[in-house]
């Protein structure tokens, strides 16, 4: 029954929690085994996520790994492909994946590499394949398909239902982006650093968007037993009507977008006042869920489990995380140029698709009402708009009637949830907190 305060002072060095270095070839002390080996030799391949894919090739002899080959070509530069090489020597000392610590700064790849290892040793000695821990973000984007779209939605926006075909330009590129917000501008800057033509069809004259608080999940600091309860509290502090699979991605991935916006931005755990954008890290929440945790009017029991969440703030206001996403895309503009074009004052109003229904460009409207033509091989739609939207909040929410348990009452809607609209729940109560939040 602890409480403890986070000690993150190696977050952004991106050191990794030691890991239990129990090296495979321990069991080379079985008779069983090294009469026949423990792996079929061969070499096996498997991918894992990293920051990009991660791509492990090992060869095996009967009882060893001979070899360790890394495919890390879509890992940062400085990071992630800088760490190649003591990767693969602490893959070959450890013989596995356990005993591998990681490289400070690169904890992404470090653990890609891992999962992609056990894959690898897996196979070699004929099991079942674990397909890797990281689970696609997003599986289905039906998943995520607006239902009950009314006309005054349609009204209020920027898309035109006519077919559009004057176009007084086209522009071909492999990824559009719509909208350079919180998750716009970082999709965007990611593709173009990734090597992609990107085009990004921004409404208004510079990049927006709001929030100072943002958080994330620290995997490498969390037990998986704690993760699992953390999605149940953060459920039940939302009172069951938070979509869980975006939760779930939430845990994924928080992490390592959090650390981009930090990296480029050049906020660190030192960062003076004030940045290069005029903005700082000027409060933290950061804190570790172990024990009971308690908050105001809500506790949740995490026992022995622990979830490390890091929650710096970017401000203080009028500076905010708008203010870093704006700094950051400036920043790639001129380091990728015609690479990463931004199209301001030019709403996307349309989708092109071909005959089949697939998506293969965009329509913007610039200021002076000429359609520009995107032909783009993928189009990212990351123009916001959830937090007042009626639809989108109603398609992504549990009704505010419906009921997940018996014990739960109907709350009415409101953002937070309050004491008064929201009793105790299954082993948290919801109070006017407000819950973990993500600008990333
Ligand atoms: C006042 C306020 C305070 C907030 N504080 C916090 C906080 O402290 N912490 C937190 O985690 N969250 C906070 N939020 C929520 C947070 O801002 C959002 O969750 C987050 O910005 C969503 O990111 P996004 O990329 O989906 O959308 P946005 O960041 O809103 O970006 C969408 C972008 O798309 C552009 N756009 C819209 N339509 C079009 C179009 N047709 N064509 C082209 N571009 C278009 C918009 O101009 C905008 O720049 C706050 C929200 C508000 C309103």
């Amino acid at each position: 029954m602890s409480e403890k305060k986070l000690s993150r002072r190696d977050f952004l060095r991106g050191a990794l929690a030691g890991s239990a270095a129990v090296a495979l070839t321990s069991v080379t002390g079985l008779p069983a085994f090294a009469e026949e080996g423990i792996y079929k030799p061969g070499t096996y391949s498997a991918t894992a996520d990293g920051i990009g894919k991660v791509t492990v090739t090992a060869t095996f002899d009967a009882n060893s790994i001979l070899s360790v080959e890394l495919d890390v070509s879509e890992e940062t530069p400085s990071i992630g492909q800088a760490a190649k090489d003591e990767l693969i020597a602490q893959a070959m000392a450890a013989q596995g994946p356990d005993g591998i610590d990681g490289v400070s700064g690169a904890t992404i790849t470090s653990t890609a590499v891992k999962t992609a290892l056990k894959n690898c040793i897996a196979q070699a000695k004929g099991e079942a394949v674990d397909s890797g821990s990281v689970k696609p973000m997003v599986e289905s984007s039906a998943a995520f398909i607006l239902k009950d779209i009314t006309a005054d939605d349609v009204n209020a926006s920027a898309v035109e239902l006519e077919p559009i075909t004057n176009f007084a330009k086209e522009v071909d590129v492999d990824v559009v982006v719509a909208g350079a917000g919180a998750s716009g501008v970082i999709a965007a800057v990611r593709a173009a650093e990734l090597g992609a033509k990107v085009a990004v069809l921004q409404k208004e004259a510079v990049a927006v968007s709001q929030g100072n608080c943002s958080s994330a999940i620290i995997k490498s600091g969390s037990t998986e037993g704690g993760l699992k309860k953390w999605l149940t509290f953060a459920t039940a502090v939302n009172c069951w009507r938070n979509n869980r699979r975006l939760l779930e991605a939430y845990i994924d991935r928080s992490e390592e977008a959090l650390r981009f916006v930090c990296e480029k931005s050049g906020i660190t755990e030192k960062t003076e006042w004030k940045n290069k954008y005029g903005v700082t890290k000027y409060q933290d929440t950061s804190a570790v869920y172990t024990g009971v945790w308690h908050d105001g009017t809500q506790s949740y029991d995490f026992g022995d489990e622990k979830v490390e969440v890091f929650a710096p703030w970017f401000g203080p206001k009028p500076g905010n995380y708008g203010s870093l996403v704006s700094g950051i895309l400036k920043d790639a503009q001129e380091e990728y140029g015609d690479n990463l074009q931004v199209f301001f004052s030019t709403p996307i109003v349309q989708l092109v698709k071909d005959a089949e229904g697939t998506i293969i460009g965009c329509v913007g409207k610039d200021l002076d009402g000429n359609y520009i033509k995107f032909n783009a091989k993928s189009v990212i739609l990351a123009t916001g708009a959830y937090e007042n939207n009626a639809t989108t909040r109603r398609s992504s929410t549990a009704p505010a009637t419906a009921t997940s348990s018996p014990s739960r009452p109907a709350a009415a809607w409101s953002p937070w949830p309050t004491a008064a609209s929201c009793t105790t729940l299954t082993r948290a109560s919801c109070g006017t907190s407000r819950p973990t939040s993500s600008s990333t």
